[in-house]
C-alpha cells in the first residue's frame, strides 16, 4: 500500500489528496490508511499540509525524496509493461481479459472507485479562461485548473454522459 499511496499523491489533483480519498482509492479503512501515511511521513517521503479551502483538513504532499521514490516506482511499472509486452500475443490477451474481468467485478461490487482526469467529466469546462495559467474550469469545485491539474486523477469524476 505504500507504493500505491506515493503514486496516488503524485497523480491525483492537488486539492483531492486527502486521507479519506486515499482510503477509498486503496479500499482500506481510515485507520489503516492513517498507519500507511504515518509510516511514509516518518520515512520522509510524505508530508501533511493544511487544505487552503478548509483549514480543518489536511492534504498529502510528496517530499522531494517521495517524488523520487514515486518516479522510481513508475519506471518499475514500465519495466513490468515491457516484460508483459514480451509475452506471446495470446497469453497477453488472456491476461488482459482476466484483469479486465477482475476490475469490472470489483467496480460492479462497489469495491473499486475509478477516478479519471477532467476531460470527459460532466463538470469540466475546457479553456474557460483562454491564455491564463489555469485555463480550465471545474463547475463542481468552482475552481480554475491548470493543464497539469486537469490531467490528474479526481475522485469526483462524473462521466459526461451520466
Ligand atoms: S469534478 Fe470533474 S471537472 Fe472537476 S476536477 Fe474532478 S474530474 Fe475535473
Amino acid at each position: 500500500m505504500q507504493a500505491q499511496t506515493l503514486l496516488f499523491v503524485r497523480d491525483t489533483k492537488s486539492f483531492a489528496t486527502s486521507v479519506g480519498n486515499l482510503a477509498r482509492h486503496l479500499g482500506a479503512t481510515h485507520a489503516s490508511t492513517v498507519g500507511v501515511v504515518d509510516g511514509l511521513v516518518a520515512r520522509g517521503l510524505l508530508r501533511r499540509e493544511a487544505d487552503p479551502r478548509d483549514r480543518r483538513s489536511t492534504l498529502l504532499r510528496l517530499t522531494d525524496a517521495g517524488r523520487r521514490a514515486a518516479d522510481r516506482l513508475e519506471r518499475w511499472g514500465h519495466l513490468l509493461g515491457e516484460a508483459l509486452a514480451a509475452l506471446p500475443v495470446e497469453e497477453r490477451g488472456t491476461l488482459e481479459r482476466g484483469l479486465g474481468a477482475v476490475i469490472w467485478a470489483l467496480r460492479a461490487a462497489g469495491h473499486l472507485e475509478v477516478a479519471e482526469p477532467c476531460r470527459g467529466c460532466a463538470h469540466f469546462r475546457e479553456n474557460a479562461a483562454p491564455g491564463s495559467p489555469e485555463p480550465h474550469r471545474c463547475n463542481l469545485l468552482q475552481a480554475f485548473l491548470s493543464e497539469e491539474e486537469a490531467r490528474k486523477y479526481c475522485p469526483d469524476f462524473t462521466p459526461a454522459e451520466a
